[in-house]
């Protein structure tokens, strides 16, 4: 069989399972089994696979079909352009979070550009000024903390999570993806002793009862506890807002993702908990989805 045969029975069969983006999953199943860019998939789409590979593919493709996440399968999901390892112990990482980590990146380079601006008048060019502090809530795969500690290299940043099988996966993308971030587990603020300048967090926020209604991806392979924001979907909001407060530095951000329909509740949560400024983010889909509270 070819690899272009392959490919098109791999797509029907994903087809016929109902998973939607069966051309793209063929693809990057093949792609990955056959170490095939699309450049050499064109130039030798006509050559036949070898059987050894021919086996494996198919057994991938099966998984796909058994709704398994194609990110599962490859071991690997992009977020901000790097490759993170995922298993079934952290959340896929979801390209609309990359919108929380663009906002904390500009609020940290704002509070550079501040504090050059004050040392640069005051004490003369040689001064030195202490690195920003950075604390990611529920971190998950590290996602959050391993893109900002690589794009902001000057920053000192920490990431804690629950879960300490979730830990081990973070520990090991920041290790390999060359990222300076100290780890720490603790439910929420428990473990947490010092202030920070910008504190960020994708929490659970999934109401209990909907979990149930979301497709078998996210259902049956990320982790529960990742997605479960309580009955309403609140819960870690309502925590998140009264714990972090005496961990955020004076002039401190809180940077939090928030589901589409949770600006107005958890705006309200974060000005009754005594937070300063709020304001919310769209995502590129025009959806409501990062929240931003001063202190
Ligand atoms: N911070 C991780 C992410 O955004 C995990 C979030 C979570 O577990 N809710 O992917």
């Amino acid at each position: 069989m070819t690899y272009r045969e392959a490919k098109h029975l791999a797509q029907e069969q994903l087809l016929a399972a109902g998973i939607e983006e069966a051309a793209y999953d063929s693809f990057a199943l093949l792609s990955d089994v056959c170490e095939l860019d699309r450049t050499r998939y064109l130039l030798e789409m006509d050559q036949p696979v070898p059987a050894g590979q021919l086996d494996i593919y198919f057994k991938a493709v099966a998984e796909r079909a058994g709704h398994v996440p194609l990110q599962h399968i490859l071991g690997k999901a992009y977020f901000c352009g790097h490759a993170f390892r995922v298993t079934s112990d952290t959340l896929i990482p979801r390209p609309e979070t990359e919108l929380l980590v663009q906002e904390a990146i500009r609020i940290i380079r704002g509070k550079y550009r501040e504090t050059d601006a004050v040392q640069g008048s005051s004490r003369g060019k040689d001064c030195h000024r202490s690195p920003l502090s950075v604390l990611d809530m529920c971190t998950g795969s590290g996602c959050i903390a391993i893109s900002i500690a690589l794009e902001c290299p000057q920053v000192c940043i920490t990431a804690c999570d629950l879960s300490e099988d979730a830990l081990a996966v973070a520990e090991e993308n920041a290790s390999s993806l060359q990222a300076g971030v100290l780890f720490i587990r603790g439910d929420l603020f428990g473990a947490v002793e010092d202030t920070f300048d910008v504190i960020v967090s994708n929490p659970p926020y999934i109401p209990t009862k909907v979990i149930g209604t979301l497709s078998e991806e996210v259902r049956l392979f990320d982790p529960r506890m990742a997605l479960d924001g309580g009955e309403d979907g609140l819960r870690f909001y309502r925590r998140i807002a009264a714990e972090a407060k005496e961990h955020l530095a004076a002039g401190g951000v809180l940077l939090m993702e928030i589901g589409a329909d949770q600006a107005a509740t958890v705006s309200e949560i974060l000005i009754s908990a005594g937070y300063g400024p709020v304001s919310v983010r769209k995502d590129l889909a025009g959806l409501d989805r990062v929240i931003l509270a001063g202190r």
